[in-house]
């Protein structure tokens, strides 16, 4: 038997938490409050996603802010970062715009968070 242990962040609380593992096979999940935070450790063993939260050069040259639509898998975040960088607008970016419709190839977009100064 193996243990691991995360801190959930999936709200401030930051519950403490404990997976026994036998193997790949989860035996128990303990330290969790609610349920998200359980879902959160089976997704840290499978599958982890991050949201990935940044900044794109924009058409003025300076930096805009962006995030990931959705979490995307942590195992892909270097790649999403390689487009991020390499991405240059043809027109100055607006809030709420989709910059990059599929990221990395995970299926979900990069959107403007703020919009830029014109
Ligand atoms: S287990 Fe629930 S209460 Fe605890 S940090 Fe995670 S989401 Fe919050």
């Amino acid at each position: 038997m193996k243990e691991k242990h995360y801190t959930c962040i999936i709200c401030p609380s930051g519950c403490e938490i404990t997976a026994v593992l036998d193997g790949e096979k989860i035996v128990s999940i303990t330290g969790n409050t609610c349920k998200r935070g359980e879902e959160y450790v089976k997704n840290e063993l499978t599958c982890p996603m991050r949201t990935l939260t940044t900044t794109v050069c924009g058409f003025s040259g300076r930096p805009v802010a962006v995030r990931t639509a959705d979490a995307i898998p942590k195992a892909k975040l270097f790649e999403a970062m390689a487009e991020v960088n390499a991405f240059r607008p043809s027109r100055p970016v607006r809030f709420g715009e989709t910059l990059i419709a599929d990221l990395a190839a995970t299926g979900v977009p990069l959107i403007a968070t703020a919009s830029e100064e014109e």
